[in-house]
C-alpha cells in the first residue's frame, strides 16, 4: 500500500491544536458523526466520518455515532443498520458511544420549558405559511407574531397541551424568541418544536411534538459532552442560533460548531433525496448498485476501505465548495490494488483460435506470475492447449499500420506462453462473420525458456477446454454531465449506457468458484471484484476501474 498514512493538517485540526494548547475543554477532544437515518451513506459522508473519527484518533479523543432521528416520518431502521455497517467497514469504532437524538426527547422538552420560563420561547398559532410571510427577507426585517407576548403561564400550558396531543398537526409551533429584525433570518424567532403525528421507529406514539434540527443538535452535542461539532458549510448561517441556544440555556463547557465544505464528486449526485429517487424509481438496482456513490455501492463495486480513506485524506478539508473529479477516487483504488491483487486472464468477448501445429490432446501447464509488483505473490499454473480464446478486438482483417495485434500473417506473443502467427480467418459463408482464426505457434518461444525473439504485441488468452464461463459487468459514470445538479431535473443527464453486461466471457479455471468480494486484475481490462449476490449461476465480476489512469493524465496536463 502506498497510502500516506501520516495525515495532513487542515484548518479544523489547527483550531483544535490551538484549543489544546489553551487547555480549552480541559484538554478534551470529543467529536461526533450525526447522520439522519433517512437513506444510505455516501462518499460525502465518508469524508465527514474520516474527519470526525480521524480527529478523535489523532488527538486522543472520542467520537460518537449519533443518529439524528428527530423526524419520525422519513426515518427507518433499515437505514440505521446500513449506516452502522458502513462506518464499521470504513474502519472506525464508536465503542459504546452509539446514541440517538430521540434518547434526549425528555431532556429536550425540559430545555424548551426552561426557555419558556426565561421568556425566550413562545407558542405561536400562525400557520407555517404565515410564519414564512412574517419572516421578511434578506433586505426587509420581519414582523413580530401577534402571539409573541403570551405570558409564561399561557405558553407553559399550551406547550404542555401540544405535547399531550390537544392540537392538530401544524396548528401550533414553539418558537425561540430572539429578534425579528436580525439580519440573519435564522435568528428571526425560529421554530424549535412542531406538532407531527407519525410512528417514530424508536419512541412509537409517545410523542406528537418533535424538536427541530437547529434546537436538537446543539443540545444533543451538549448532553454528550461534544467539544467540536463539525458540520458542513450550509450550517454556517445557523451557527449564531447554535450559540444562542447554548448560551441562553447556560450550558457548561459549550460545544463549538465548525464548518467545512462538503464533498461534491463529478458525474454523480450525492443528496440522499436524489439517491432515493434513483433507487425508488428503478433507475438503479438498489442502494448498493455499484454505480452509486453510496458506501454500500462502492463496496459492492469492489472499492476498499483503505482507498476511500486515502481519497478522503487527499481531498483535504477546506472552506470553499468545489467539485472533485471522480477520476481521483478511481486513482486511489487503482493505486492500492496495483500492489495487492492477483493478475489473471479473462477474455470478455471471445474469439476462438486453433493452433494448427499444436497436438490435439496435449495440455501444457505454464507458469504465470501472480503479481509483478509483488515478488512474494508467487506463480500459478495455467493450461495451454490447441484451442484458445482471445479477444475479438485483438484481430483485424485489414489492420492499420500500428495495430500490433493479430491480423493475417502477423505475429504476437500470448502472455506467459508462445509467439503465434495468424494464418487465416475462417468466416461464416452466409454472414461473413469471423468464426475463428487458424494460427501456428513457434515451439522455441515459450516464455521463461530463455528465448530471445521479440514481437511487438502481447495478448491475453484462455484455453477453451479449461476456461470457465462468467458474467462481467462494466460500469461507466452514472451521469453524462460533470454536474447533474445544473439541470432542472438532475435525471436529464443520466447515462443510459452506464452498465454493460457481458454474459459469455471466458476466464481462467482459477476463477471457477471465486469468493464474493475477492478482487483481481484482469490483464489489460482493469480491476474486478466478485459480486456479492449475483443472481446468476455463473461467477459475476464487477469492474471496479479500468487500467487507464485518467487522474494521472489530468495531473500531468496541469503540470503537477
Ligand atoms: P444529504 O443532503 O446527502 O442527505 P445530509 O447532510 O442531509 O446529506 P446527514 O445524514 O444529515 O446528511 O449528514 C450527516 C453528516 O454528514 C453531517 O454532519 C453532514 O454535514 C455530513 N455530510 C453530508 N453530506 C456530506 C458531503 N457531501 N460531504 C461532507 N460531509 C457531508
Ligand atoms: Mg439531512
Amino acid at each position: 500500500m502506498t497510502t500516506n498514512s501520516e495525515s495532513s493538517s487542515n484548518f479544523i485540526k489547527n483550531i483544535i491544536k490551538e484549543d489544546l494548547k489553551n487547555n480549552k475543554n480541559n484538554g478534551r477532544v470529543h467529536t461526533r458523526f450525526p447522520p439522519e437515518p433517512n437513506g444510505y451513506l455516501h462518499i460525502g459522508h465518508a469524508k465527514s466520518i474520516c474527519l470526525n473519527f480521524g480527529i478523535a484518533e489523532e488527538f486522543g479523543g472520542l467520537c460518537n455515532l449519533r443518529f439524528d432521528d428527530t423526524n419520525p416520518v422519513k426515518e427507518d431502521v433499515e437505514y440505521i443498520e446500513s449506516i452502522k455497517e458502513d462506518v464499521r467497514w470504513l474502519g472506525f469504532d464508536w465503542d459504546k458511544r452509539l446514541f440517538y437524538a430521540s434518547d434526549y426527547f425528555d431532556k429536550l422538552y425540559q430545555y424548551a420549558v426552561e426557555l419558556i420560563k426565561a421568556e425566550k420561547a413562545y407558542v405561536c398559532d400562525l400557520t407555517l405559511e404565515e410564519i414564512r410571510e412574517y419572516r421578511g427577507t434578506l433586505t426587509e426585517p420581519g414582523k413580530e407574531s401577534p402571539y409573541r407576548e403570551r405570558t409564561i403561564e399561557e405558553n407553559l400550558d399550551l406547550f404542555e397541551k401540544m405535547k399531550a396531543g390537544f392540537f392538530a398537526d401544524g396548528s401550533r409551533v414553539l418558537r425561540a424568541k430572539i429578534d425579528m429584525a436580525s439580519p440573519n433570518l435564522n435568528m428571526r424567532d425560529p421554530v424549535i418544536y412542531r406538532i407531527q403525528r407519525g410512528n417514530h421507529y424508536r419512541t412509537g406514539d409517545r410523542w406528537c411534538i418533535y424538536p427541530m434540527y437547529d434546537f436538537a443538535h446543539p443540545l444533543s452535542d451538549a448532553v454528550e459532552g461534544v467539544t467540536h461539532s463539525i458540520c458542513s458549510l450550509e450550517f454556517a448561517d445557523h451557527r449564531p442560533l447554535y450559540d444562542w441556544i447554548i448560551e441562553t440555556l447556560n450550558i457548561e463547557q459549550p460545544p463549538q460548531q465548525m464548518e467545512f465544505a462538503r464533498l461534491n464528486l463529478s458525474s454523480t449526485v450525492m443528496s440522499k433525496r436524489k439517491l432515493r429517487e434513483l433507487v425508488d424509481h428503478g433507475y438503479v438496482d438498489g442502494w448498493d448498485d455499484p454505480r452509486l456513490p453510496t458506501i454500500s455501492g462502492l463496496r459492492r463495486r469492489g472499492y476498499t476501505p483503505d482507498s476511500i480513506r486515502d481519497f478522503c485524506e487527499r481531498i483535504g478539508v477546506a472552506k470553499a465548495n468545489s467539485i472533485v473529479n471522480i477520476a481521483m477516487l478511481e486513482h486511489c483504488v487503482r493505486e492500492e490494488l496495483n500492489y495487492s491483487v492477483q493478475r489473471v486472464m479473462a477474455v470478455l468477448r471471445p474469439l476462438k483460435i486453433v493452433i494448427e501445429n499444436y497436438p490435439e490432446n496435449k495440455v501444457e501447464m505454464l507458469d504465470a506470475e501472480n503479481n509483478p509488483e509483488d515478488p512474494g505473490a508467487g506463480l500459478r499454473k495455467i493450461p495451454f492447449s490447441r484451442v484458445l480464446y482471445v479477444e475479438q478486438g485483438d484481430f483485424r482483417e485489414d489492420p492499420p499500420k500500428k495495430f500490433f495485434r493479430l491480423a493475417p500473417g502477423r505475429e504476437v506473443r500470448l502472455k506467459h506462453a508462445y509467439i503465434i502467427k495468424c494464418e487465416r480467418a475462417v468466416k461464416d459463408e452466409q454472414t461473413g462473420e469471423i468464426k475463428e482464426l487458424h494460427c501456428t505457434y513457434d515451439p522455441d518461444t515459450r516464455s521463461g525458456s530463455g528465448e530471445t525473439r521479440k514481437v511487438k504485441g502481447t495478448l491475453h488468452w484462455v484455453s477453451a477446454a479449461h476456461a470457465v464461463e462468467a458474467e462481467v459487468r462494466l460500469y461507466d459514470n452514472l451521469f453524462l454531465k460533470e454536474n447533474p445538479d445544473e439541470d432542472d431535473d438532475f435525471k436529464a443527464s443520466l447515462n443510459k449506457d452506464s452498465l454493460e453486461t457481458l454474459t459469455s466471457c471466458m476466464v481462467e479455471p482459477e476463477l471457477k468458484d471465486p469468493v464474493p468480494g475477492t478482487r483481481y486484475q484482469f490483464l489489460r481490462h482493469g480491476y474486478f471484484c466478485v459480486d456479492t449476490y449475483s443472481g446468476s449461476d455463473k461467477p459475476v465480476f464487477n469492474r471496479i476501474v479500468s487500467l487507464k489512469d485518467t487522474w494521472a493524465k489530468i495531473q500531468k496536463a496541469q503540470g503537477k
